[in-house]
C-alpha cells in the first residue's frame, strides 16, 4: 500500500519499486513521447489496482458451466474523470484494469489575467454520484484547476466519494486541496520539492501534456 505523509494527511505516496522505476524513466528528458505515454498508463494501472482495494463489493449468485455458486462484484459504477488534457494520459492504463469504468471529462484553463480557473468543458455520466469517482491529473501543481474540478463534482454533481490520482504532486497543490477539500484523498507516485516561478513542478518532468501528446 502507499505511504502516508504526516505533514500531508490527505496524501498517499506509492513507493512501490516498479512504480518508482517507471517514474524515473518518465522524468528523464531523453524519454520519447510514445514511451512516456506507455509508462504513464502503466503507472496509472498499477496505482489504480492498489487504491481500488477499498472499493465495496456485493455478493451475487451465478451459474458456472457446472453448478450454481456465489461470487462478489463491485457494488457501484466507477467513473474516471481526467482533467483535460493531460489527465487523458492516464485513463487507458486504468481502463486496462477496469474496462467497464466510465470516463467523464472536465476542461479547466487558467485565465492569465485573473489567474482564476475557468471551466470550458464538462461531460459526466448522469449517475456519476452512485459510485467512486477518480479525478485524474498527472501533475498537481498549484491545485487551482484540480480544486475547481473537485468542486464541480461535489457541488454540482453531488459526488460523495471523490479521490484524486496524480503522477507527481507539489506541496503547494496538496496544501490547496486540503484547504478546499479536506476529506479528498490524493494518490501519487511522488511528492516533489516545490513549484518554480512559472508554475512548473521541481524536479518534475516538464509539461506533461506536451510530453504525452508530442506537442513540445
Ligand atoms: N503541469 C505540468 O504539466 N507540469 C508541471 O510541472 C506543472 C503543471
Amino acid at each position: 500500500m502507499p505511504n502516508h505523509r504526516k505533514e500531508h494527511p490527505n496524501l498517499w505516496v506509492f513507493e512501490h519499486p516498479v512504480i518508482q522505476d517507471k517514474l524515473t524513466q518518465i522524468r528523464d528528458c531523453k524519454t520519447e513521447y510514445a514511451q512516456f505515454r506507455r509508462l504513464l498508463n502503466e503507472i496509472a494501472g498499477l496505482m489504480f489496482f492498489q487504491l481500488s482495494r477499498n472499493f465495496t463489493t456485493e455478493e451475487v449468485s451465478i451459474k458456472t458451466p457446472i453448478e450454481e455458486t456465489t461470487g462478489r462484484r463491485l457494488s457501484s459504477p466507477v467513473t474516471l474523470v481526467p482533467i483535460l488534457r493531460a489527465g487523458i494520459g492516464m485513463t487507458d492504463g486504468i481502463q486496462a484494469v477496469i474496462p467497464e469504468a466510465r470516463v467523464g471529462h472536465i476542461g479547466v484553463y487558467r485565465d492569465e489575467e485573473t489567474k482564476e480557473p475557468v471551466p470550458y468543458y464538462s461531460k459526466l455520466p448522469s449517475d456519476i454520484a452512485d459510485g467512486p469517482v477518480l479525478l485524474i491529473d498527472p501533475m498537481l501543481a498549484t491545485g487551482g484547476s484540480a480544486s475547481h474540478a473537485a468542486t464541480i463534482l461535489r457541488d454540482e454533481h453531488m459526488c460523495q466519494d471523490v479521490q484524486m490520482v496524480c503522477l507527481v504532486v507539489a506541496p503547494e497543490g496538496v496544501a490547496r486541496m486540503r484547504k478546499d477539500h479536506p476529506d479528498l484523498t490524493i494518490y501519487t507516485a511522488a511528492l516533489d520539492r516545490c513549484l518554480n516561478e512559472n508554475g512548473y513542478i521541481l524536479p518534475g518532468l516538464g509539461d506533461a501534456g506536451d510530453r504525452i501528446f508530442g506537442t513540445l
